[in-house]
């Protein structure tokens, strides 16, 4: 048994621990473990890289283990549970600057050691550079955007789709001349018209992800994050075929796909494509604003607490006021309060709730809400006649009747909860003002809607002291 021969078991190893842990994300009742066990596989892998080097300089290596342990626990244990999106989209970006720095040494390293490169290996080395770049810039604004460092509107102008594709064209022209004229330039100097192409290739690569990016507003960031996670995934998988490691290849190949699964995912529960998130500029419109006016009926904690213990069929629905709140804990302490007093209480997460994917089932896992009250959209909105109160916790754009109702609405035909048809519908926020989308909400002035003003942690815990009197 040769020493390749067990890595490539390893290597085949980690790759099966990848794909488990990737299926166990899926539920929320093995998402933990499936983390544990795609971090094993990574732990399998890089250990296994390490035995295939000749020699491993650890003058480097310990240093960049040590900083990255360290920045990476106390990120874990320091960024705030609000943070969580801006946080994500920063790692991905990390992840498309290391496949990059992978890419250009690996460039250099082959220059001054072979004798030829083969051109689908510059065509890797190419593919990893722009891929890793457009991830890193575009990570880095998504960043800026989503913690308010950048504004959230697009920044538009005239031509910048006609910009961006004319960019794209220039980098593609410098990745032919780098593949074909940059071989036959083998054993030349170090500073060679190859070198330097990769270089210009590289700083319009970081350009091209922040033009990309910065024309897309705020509200789809989230959706963003998921493609350029994508990206991230793909420029692994090139960095793989560069340095000819498999186990890269089918790790990037994983979050590429995955990636783009939940890209699609989100754009169909806006009911928007891929296209129109990319190059609309949606979220610059603001005339939408103040359309619907009516009366609205405020509500005080002591009557909305009466409705409550008279409703015997409950819906809760979260949105990213519960998590700016920080109101899962009292939300669920309230669920339980209806539980014990005779109500069925469920918990109806909207797709694209909060500030991204999967936000709302994360805040109500940490809250020890169990798993099975929680329901899709499409499970409660065919019962949702009678449903006697549908609880709204800092959601807007997600019960906005408006996407169903009215046509010339910029979120028309956005799949919704439809709140406004249970038999009475209690919103917790604090204000009038409109959710990320900008779009103002018909809800507020439905005559079988009650407000319940103020922070949302605030008003459960005092609906929850009024249970408990
Ligand atoms: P939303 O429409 O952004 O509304 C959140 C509401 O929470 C606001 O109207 C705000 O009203 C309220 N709020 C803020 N802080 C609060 C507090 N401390 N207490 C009580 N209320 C508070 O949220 P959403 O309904 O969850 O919709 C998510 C939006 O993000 C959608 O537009 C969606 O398309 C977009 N988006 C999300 C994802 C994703 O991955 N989740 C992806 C793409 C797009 P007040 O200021 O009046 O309190």
């Amino acid at each position: 048994m040769t020493a390749e021969f067990v890595r490539g078991c390893l290597y085949i190893a980690a790759s099966i621990l990848f794909v488990f842990g990737l299926k166990m994300l899926s539920s929320p009742a093995t998402a933990r473990k499936g983390n544990m066990v795609s971090a094993a596989g990574m732990l399998v892998a890089i250990a296994t890289a390490l035995t295939a080097m000749t020699e491993i300089r650890w003058i480097w290596l310990v240093p960049a283990v040590s900083i990255g342990l360290v920045v990476g626990v106390a990120a874990a244990r320091l960024v705030k549970m609000t943070s969580m999106p801006q946080m994500v989209g920063l790692l991905n970006g990390f992840g498309g600057l290391a496949s990059l720095l992978v890419g250009w040494s690996e460039f250099h390293g082959k220059w001054a050691s072979e004798s030829a490169i083969a051109s689908f290996t510059m065509l890797s080395i190419f593919l990893t550079v722009l891929a890793g770049g457009v991830t890193f810039t575009g990570s880095l604004v998504a960043y800026g955007k989503l913690s308010g460092a950048l504004s959230g509107k697009p920044l538009l102008y005239k031509g910048r789709n006609i910009i961006n594709t004319g960019l794209l064209i220039v980098i593609a022209a410098l990745g032919i001349y780098f593949i074909t004229e940059g071989l036959d330039e083998i054993g030349t100097p170090y500073f060679t018209r190859a070198s330097i192409m990769l270089a210009g290739i590289i700083v319009l690569s970081l350009i091209l992800g922040v033009l990309t990016t910065i024309s897309i507003g705020g509200a789809d960031m989230p959706v963003i994050i998921c493609l350029l996670n994508s990206y991230s995934g793909l420029a692994a998988c090139a960095a793989g075929f560069a340095i000819n490691n498999n186990v890269l290849i089918v790790s990037g190949s994983l979050v590429g796909a995955s990636g783009i699964i939940l890209t699609n995912v989100m754009c169909k529960a806006m009911n928007r494509s891929l296209a129109n998130v990319l190059f609309s500029g949606f979220g610059s419109d603001t005339t939408a604003k103040s359309r619907y006016k009516g009366e609205t009926r405020p509500i005080s904690v002591e009557d909305a607490y009466l409705i409550l213990e008279a409703a015997q069929n409950i819906v809760f629905v979260p949105g990213y006021g519960m998590a700016a709140a920080q109101a899962q804990h009292a939300v669920r302490e309230l669920g339980e309060l209806l539980e014990k007093n005779g109500a069925t209480v469920r918990y109806c997460i909207h797709p694209v709730a909060g500030r991204m994917p999967g936000h709302m089932n994360v805040l109500l896992a940490e809250a020890n809400v169990p798993y099975e009250l929680l329901v899709e959209p499409g499970d409660v909105n065919p019962t949702m006649d009678i449903v006697d109160v549908a609880v709204v916790i800092g959601a807007n754009d997600v019960v906005n009747p408006a996407a169903r109702d009215d046509r010339s609405s910029p979120l028309s035909g956005m799949p919704i909860i439809d709140v406004d048809r249970a038999r009475t519908c209690i919103v917790l926020k604090r204000s009038l003002n409109p959710g990320f989308a900008g779009v103002d909400n018909p809800l507020f002035f439905k005559p079988n809607t009650r407000m319940l003003f103020g922070d949302a942690k605030a008003s459960m815990g005092s609906l929850v002291a009024e249970f408990k009197r």
